[in-house]
């Protein structure tokens, strides 16, 4: 951004000076729009959702040969809702605001192949590059064939004169690393400083070219990309940019409906439904938020949690300065615990995308993300990563401030609460080596006693 702005602009907004003094926010977004209006502003439609879904069906009998664990699923990779009323209880004991309605927590920390919710995008966008230049180089004659086919050696010897890189805080790599190796091409994953050392021992183990930067995430972008723009026959997964990424989540909200429809969770004027989504770089928030949005329309509420630390998607937007401004240029950074939410700089694509549709954000420190991890823990036996929690605490955060209460009113939702259903959007874990495990719980038991 343009030197002198930052500090015009810290002047001028209150709400970014709490930010920048590593305070705790909750943020109404003044652009929310109705969907239907959100809707004419942007080029995609639920067109695209269906595009993305019919291609994942395509590629079902590949993954289900590829990936055994998702025969019974019969190749398509979804999660699980589970409701998790003792987390909900010691929630409403520890805090002044008393969730209403019911709390459930969307598996996406058991997302069969790659155990986060990076299994959604970043599987599509790989499986759609394949299909793309199969379908060019003439390895598959149309989208008609079966493609079982992309399991067998003559394929596999295909990709392998083919590349595929990525930068990351270490999960998207996972995804990505997993399934192009699967299908047989070379990958390169550049590892940002926060990539935790399991994430590249495992990568390895798949034959993934692991290339460890010393700096963060953006830069390792950076590097990443122009590596892979120097080979013709490379193609990046670029965070910062992707479409695929962002169409590939969609699909995971526009699918709710039917997951909520079977579990006879009622979503209309009388029942609104809150979703609470960590958010890194804002692809997978902004990809379900999409998806949701097409689906209930404005009778849900989709909420986004970052770090204190790093809340580049609340700096983004409330300064409207998008992907212009990071972090670090109003003072924050650093390690955050919750690793996969590390992202000094937001998307410019989703953040501007989606300025219409996200209801509100909030950011909590790094000591709520630790206690939450315990307490799930402890009250439901849940194991998550540090990011994967953050939604937890997003009903109470929505009811307890002054921002969240103005939503409430504003949308005439107070009468209504007691008939909601929130949905913390659980985004990984399942991965987490043991030792680690440990270590993550040991430090959320030491701060578990104090208030969130
Ligand atoms: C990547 C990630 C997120 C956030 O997704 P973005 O697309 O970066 O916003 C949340 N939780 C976990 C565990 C992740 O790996």
């Amino acid at each position: 951004m343009v030197e002198g702005q930052v500090g015009e602009f810290t002047e001028q907004s209150p709400l970014i000076k709490e930010i920048s003094a590593g305070k705790e926010v909750f943020w109404e977004n003044p652009a929310y729009l109705k969907a239907e209006e959100a809707n004419r502003h942007t080029k995609y439609s639920m067109k695209d959702i269906e595009d993305v879904e019919a291609r994942l069906q395509r590629f079902a009998s590949y993954i289900q040969i590829a990936f055994p664990e998702t025969q019974k699923m019969e190749g398509i990779i979804e999660s699980e809702l589970m409701e998790i009323p003792s987390m909900r209880n010691w929630l409403n004991e520890v805090n002044e605001e008393t969730i209403q309605g019911k709390l459930w927590l969307k598996r996406d920390d058991l997302l069969p192949i790659s155990g986060t919710i990076k299994a959604r995008g970043a599987i599509y966008e790989v499986l759609k590059h394949a299909e793309t230049i199969a379908l060019e180089q003439g390895m598959l004659n149309s989208i008609e064939e079966d493609y079982a086919i992309f399991a067998s050696d003559e394929f596999k010897a295909f990709f392998a004169q083919h590349h595929i890189a990525v930068g990351t805080t270490g999960n998207l790599g996972i995804s990505v690393g997993t399934m192009g190796s699967k299908l047989g091409f070379n990958v390169t994953v550049h590892m940002s400083v926060e990539a935790k050392q399991w994430k590249k021992d495992y990568l390895r183990s798949k034959g993934v070219k692991v290339i460890e930067h010393d700096t963060n995430f953006s830069k390792a972008v950076e590097q990443g990309r122009e590596e892979s723009n120097a080979n013709p026959n490379s193609y990046f997964v670029d965070d910062e940019h992707s479409e695929e990424l962002f169409l590939g989540y969609t699909v995971g909200g526009y699918r709710m409906k039917k997951q909520l429809d079977k579990k006879g969770i009622k979503v209309d004027e009388n029942h609104p439904l809150f979703v609470y989504l960590p958010c890194g770089i804002g692809g997978s928030p902004s990809g379900i938020t999409f998806g949701m949005k097409q689906a209930f329309g404005d009778h849900v509420h989709c909420i986004f949690a970052e770090p204190t630390k790093m809340p580049s998607m609340l700096v983004g937007l409330d300064s409207r300065l998008y992907d212009e401004i990071s972090v670090e240029e109003i003072g924050l950074g650093g390690l955050t615990v919750a690793d996969g939410l590390a992202v000094p700089r937001t998307s410019g694509l989703v953040a501007k995308l989606m300025h219409n549709y996200f209801s509100a954000g909030y950011s909590i420190k790094d000591d709520i993300f630790r206690q939450l991890l315990f307490n799930l823990y402890d009250k439901e036996t849940i194991f998550l990563e540090p990011a994967a929690v953050a939604g937890l605490v997003g009903p109470q955060r929505l009811l307890g401030s002054e921002a969240g209460k103005h939503y409430i009113q504003r949308h005439h939702l107070t009468n209504k609460l007691s008939q909601a259903t929130h949905i913390a959007w659980a985004t990984g874990g399942s991965m987490v080596p043991e030792e680690n495990k440990k270590t993550f719980l040991k430090e959320g038991q030491s701060v578990s006693e104090q208030l969130i």
